[in-house]
């Protein structure tokens, strides 16, 4: 029986609208979910502004959790009922998921990033009997329910409020995994980190989770500055104090071991670089596909390294879990973050996120 719920379609560029849809009863490897929480994220408004060209009409949304409703024959990781967060799917049989990697998928654009499932299906229907694109990142959680994959669908067993979980899918991982996987900062280093969305302050929780003694956040608004020192930044620079790069030399002196990109800008990305000391690393962690950035190749010469890194290349079977302990546990406030609205309301919350008033919106169906 097709489940009847409401979702956030996009028909046209830069248009939203709430409608009644039909979701069809999961396939094999699908997981039909009912949707609490569901973060807005960069990459949902690049689908709706057609910075990222998915076919319409779609319905967006790739940060979601909830409950369990029903699940396909094939699928044995969770059952009805189970809370669960959702994550980015993969094959499982590629030589990146074989090896631990899947937010690397050889499939990662199949699996993802089509607006259909692999066969080139949509499990979605408008209230006309139309089909409608789906699947996003095989969730399309801005809806009252999402069919999710058997891979990127994990179980949370701690006792928390759902509320919170939905985020925890991109923006939260995106941070936390570049810091602990990506860059695998030790205890007693520093880390710059640019950008204080909700990518960049998880960067810092993170950063002060790992034991990293010089925490320096750099960013272009008082609040989410001051945010950002309450949740571990040791130092906090606005663009409008200087220059960047001496403001950090004067606090480090060789400059910092890590830096974390957080602002998805490519200028940025280059001071990310400029900013290491002689052997530093650093990670960038989301961009609109077809940017480049300067580096200076006498600082690579001397050691450095630049990474790239989707969701902080963990496994999300792995990284929610941790995630989620460590909020339960006080240590990863992520609900500092967020600014909660009723899916009904998502221009507003689309405002909000595009004016820079809210870190990290989260829809409720
Ligand atoms: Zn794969
Ligand atoms: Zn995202």
């Amino acid at each position: 029986m097709p489940t009847t719920t409401r979702a956030a379609v996009t028909r046209s560029k830069g248009v939203v609208e709430i409608e009644d849809i039909r979701i069809e009863d999961p396939q094999p490897d699908e997981v039909l979910v009912r949707i609490e929480s569901s973060g807005i994220c960069r990459t949902d408004l690049e689908i709706i502004d057609r910075t990222v060209d998915l076919p319409l009409p779609i319905v967006a949304g790739h940060e979601g959790a909830g409950i369990v409703e029903a699940v396909g024959a094939d699928v044995t990781t969770v059952t009805v009922g189970d809370t669960v967060a959702l994550g980015i799917a993969s094959c499982g049989t590629c030589p990146r998921c074989r090896s631990g990697h899947p937010t690397y998928c050889d499939n990662h654009v199949p699996m993802n990033f089509t607006g259909l499932r692999p066969d080139g299906s949509t499990g979605l229907r408008d209230a006309d009997n139309r089909p409608i694109h789906a699947h996003f990142m095989r969730q399309s959680a801005w809806a009252g329910y999402a069919l999710a994959h058997s891979s990127n669908t994990v179980k949370i067993t701690q006792d928390v409020d759902h509320a919170v979980l939905g985020p925890f899918g991109c923006g939260i991982s995106t941070g936390a995994g570049a810091v602990w996987d990506t860059l695998g900062i030790e205890p007693g280093t520093s880390v710059a980190v640019f950008g204080l969305g909700a990518v960049g302050q998880a960067a810092v929780m993170a950063a002060k989770v790992a034991g990293a003694t010089t925490i320096i956040a750099v960013g272009n608004r008082r609040p989410k500055l001051d945010l950002a020192r309450e949740l571990g930044a040791t130092h906090t620079i606005s663009q409008a104090d200087g220059n960047v790069e001496d403001l950090i030399r004067d606090i480090t002196g060789a400059g910092v071991q890590y830096s974390v990109e957080a602002a998805g800008k490519p200028r940025v990305m280059t001071t990310a670089v400029d900013v290491l000391a002689e052997t530093g690393h650093a990670a960038i962690t989301g961009v609109a596909p077809g940017q480049t950035f300067p580096v200076d190749a006498w600082k690579m010469i001397r050691g450095r390294t630049v990474h790239g890194t989707t969701l902080g290349d963990t496994p999300p079977a792995v990284l929610l879990p941790r995630l989620v302990e460590l909020f339960h546990q006080g240590r990863f406030p992520v609900d500092r973050l967020l600014t909660h609205y009723r899916l009904e309301d998502i221009k507003q919350a689309i405002e909000d996120v595009e004016d820079g008033s809210t870190v990290k919106a989260v829809l409720h169906p």
